[in-house]
């Protein structure tokens, strides 16, 4: 791909550099103050927006720390720093901190801002869950707030260059003899995520299960980190992998692989990636968890207007935050997906961020958090009791209510505030129903499941 290979060598250099650089500082990673102050000071042009701050609304704090990937999921923050909008609702010195990669992330949330780490961020689903609850944290629960979603589709799996032309697509029907050759030949199908049971992980073993691959037997399952994945499939250390835009994007672009699916194809306008941050702080800053709900709709309705979209690019392909050439971010922003073996142009399939086909992206539906905790079981990841008690856990967790009364705050017109916490009927591509009423009668249409 020619038009991409004056900026890969730049793009490697920057991604190893960076990830040099993360390894150094260790902690929670935060930008210089002259790249996080900018919205703030007014000293850019682009983020002057009036304050928007009602008699009574005024936030306790003008600050707060939020983590985010540098993947498409994590816009909404970026832009509602880069245009003004945290500062249009009273708080212009929140930080967005780029962390070093999930576990980081995750890490970072456990000690809090007070201890040099973030108030909340971008999560994966059901992190939050599994933070509030201490299974990723060692057992200390830090009980957490699902506030948002932030987006929806953008992620995609990527397939190595060397299996094209083996009709490895959305649809594996027919296909489980390549998977168990590789297998009987010693080299098991190694497919790979950025951090293990959540979105990325559910993604890839949903889109192998649907064509009769039991990704527990017949494929290795590993994690790596986003900025490792080109280097990796291009020395042959995995054949599939589960990521954001842009990173399955770049994989073509750099004609390492190719493309099987978008996630938009597995599950159209799938819950994907969320903001939650401690409960701790939440309850301390009712006002001012309400102005970064404010600020991130307002990010998410500007990131929705295609037109929008060439500037986003421009934005977050910034040294500081996803340090990447614009135009690998700018098609699939616009829906312009070169699959390797197919071609897709669709806005529809792009990453979405306010409202999509099914209604509202950014209202957290409780009845999608219930569908993680079910995929969750279905894999053995959490334990099948986790049904009996989900509602109540999600009771807890999500606080869609504090959505709600913040989109009314800020004049949301009622059409776009969702009156149910549940979507409803949810149908994949391979035909399967998740109806939220009865998630084990889900589970029992599952053919493969842990
Ligand atoms: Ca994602």
């Amino acid at each position: 791909m020619t038009q991409f290979s004056n900026s890969r060598r730049r793009f490697l250099l920057t991604a190893s550099a960076t990830a040099a650089t993360t390894v150094l500082i260790k902690g929670c990673v935060g930008n210089p103050p002259d790249q996080t102050s900018s919205a703030a000071s007014g000293s850019s042009p682009a983020a002057s927006p009036a304050v928007a701050v009602q008699a009574g609304q005024e936030p306790e704090v003008k600050t707060a720390k939020l983590g985010y990937i540098p993947i498409v999921e994590s816009a909404p923050l970026i832009i509602a720093k880069e245009k003004g909008f945290f500062a249009k609702y009273g708080m212009p010195d929140v930080e967005v901190a780029k962390q070093a990669n999930w576990g980081a992330a995750r890490d970072n949330v456990k000690i809090g801002s007070g201890g040099g780490g973030i108030d909340g961020g971008q999560w994966q689903m059901p992190m939050p869950y599994l933070i509030s609850e201490g299974i990723i944290t060692d057992n200390t629960k830090v009980p957490m707030y699902v506030l948002c979603q932030l987006n929806t589709n953008g992620n995609g799996i990527a397939i190595a260059g060397n299996h094209k032309g083996k009709g490895i697509g959305l649809k594996l029907d027919g296909k489980a003899d390549f998977f168990s050759q590789m297998k009987s030949s010693g080299t098991r199908f190694k497919a790979a995520y950025t951090f293990p049971k959540a979105n990325q992980e559910f993604w890839i073993r949903y889109w192998l299960a649907a064509g009769g691959i039991n990704p527990d037997t017949e494929v290795e399952l590993l994690t790596v980190p986003a900025s490792q994945t080109v280097a990796d499939m291009k020395r042959g250390a995995m054949d599939a992998f589960s990521t954001g835009d842009p990173w399955p994007y770049r994989i073509v672009a750099d004609d390492v692989g190719f493309l099987a699916a978008l996630t938009s194809e597995i599950w159209k306008d799938h819950p994907e990636e969320y903001f939650a941050v401690r409960s701790d702080w939440a309850d301390k800053h009712p006002k001012a968890t309400k102005a970064l709900i404010k600020a991130i709709i307002e990010a998410q309705q500007w990131c929705d207007n295609f037109d929008n979209r060439k500037e986003m690019a421009s934005i977050l392909s910034r040294r500081e935050y996803f340090a990447l050439p614009e135009e690998v971010l700018l098609n699939p922003l616009m829906g312009k997906y070169n699959m390797g073996e197919r071609q897709i142009d669709d806005r529809s399939m792009a990453v979405l961020y306010w409202k999509d086909s099914k209604g509202s992206v950014s209202y957290p539906y409780k009845s999608h958090d219930l569908w993680f905790l079910t995929e969750s079981v279905r894999w053995g990841f959490l334990p099948k009791e986790t049904l009996t008690g989900a509602q109540a856990l999600i009771d807890k967790v999500n606080r869609e209510d504090i959505w709600k009364e913040a989109a009314q705050e800020m004049g949301i017109a009622a059409a776009d505030i969702p009156t149910s916490t549940s979507r409803g009927v949810e149908e994949f591509f391979d035909g399967i129903k998740f109806d939220p009423a009865n998630p084990q009668a889900y589970l029992d249409s599952l053919k493969i499941k842990a």
